[in-house]
């Protein structure tokens, strides 16, 4: 993908975030390995004032020598060491989704009451330890908890997802969200089952076949 349709895939996977309600704000950010570096959203900008040479680049060479009219997102430390340290990652998606944050606040795992958990490759979506916003321990956190993952919530935070490409980690984000809601919804009318682990290890197979190709 060019350098152009990469910054403006950025944009769009942005407002779809908004659009979806899964973002607030500009409490959202996404990055995209380009090249020697990452493209990240900027700092501060509401999303619908977005231009493609408003998202920022940053060298994994230098952290701090970005280039761009704004300054990288205030999140832009996990975003550069996950793509850093994962080269099978391309993005990385963050949002405060609602539901998913709530379960977040709790430090809960989202188990596997429903089979689409099984959508970010393990048989729960993990929350990361807590550690304060931009700083490199919530990076640290999330580089853990992400481990086998391609999605984890943060503590008291909101959710980070991963993947190939922005549709990929879009789409996980939708659902990390859509599972957090219906665990609530459950856990108001009862107690919700779980499925075993030999049920998931059989939905795990199920899923190596499943699900966005590209
Ligand atoms: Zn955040």
């Amino acid at each position: 993908m060019s350098e152009l349709a990469i910054r403006k895939e950025i944009i769009s996977t942005c407002l779809k975030m908004e659009e979806l309600g899964i973002n607030q704000g500009t409490s959202g950010n996404v990055s995209h390995r380009f090249k020697d570096g990452i493209l990240i959203t900027p700092s501060g900008v509401s999303y619908d004032l977005l231009k493609p040479k408003d998202i920022v680049f940053v060298p994994f060479s230098d952290k701090n020598s970005y280039k761009g009219e704004y300054p990288p997102s205030s999140e832009l430390d996990f975003h550069f060491d996950i793509l850093k340290t994962k080269p099978d990652i391309e993005c990385v998606l963050h949002n405060h989704s609602i539901y998913a944050t709530a379960m977040a606040i709790c430090r809960m795992d989202i188990p596997a009451h429903h089979y689409m958990v099984g959508v970010a490759g393990g048989k729960k979506i993990p929350c990361a330890s807590y550690a304060t916003f931009g700083t490199p321990e919530l990076s640290q956190n999330i580089i853990k908890a992400l481990d086998g993952y391609s999605a984890c919530l943060l503590a008291n935070h909101g959710v980070v997802t991963v993947g190939a490409n922005l549709k990929k980690a879009l789409w996980i984000a939708i659902e990390v969200e859509n599972l957090a809601k219906q665990y609530a919804m459950a856990k108001q009318i009862g107690e919700p089952v779980i499925l075993s682990d030999k049920e998931m290890d059989k939905i795990l197979e199920k899923f190596k076949s499943y699900g966005l190709k590209k």
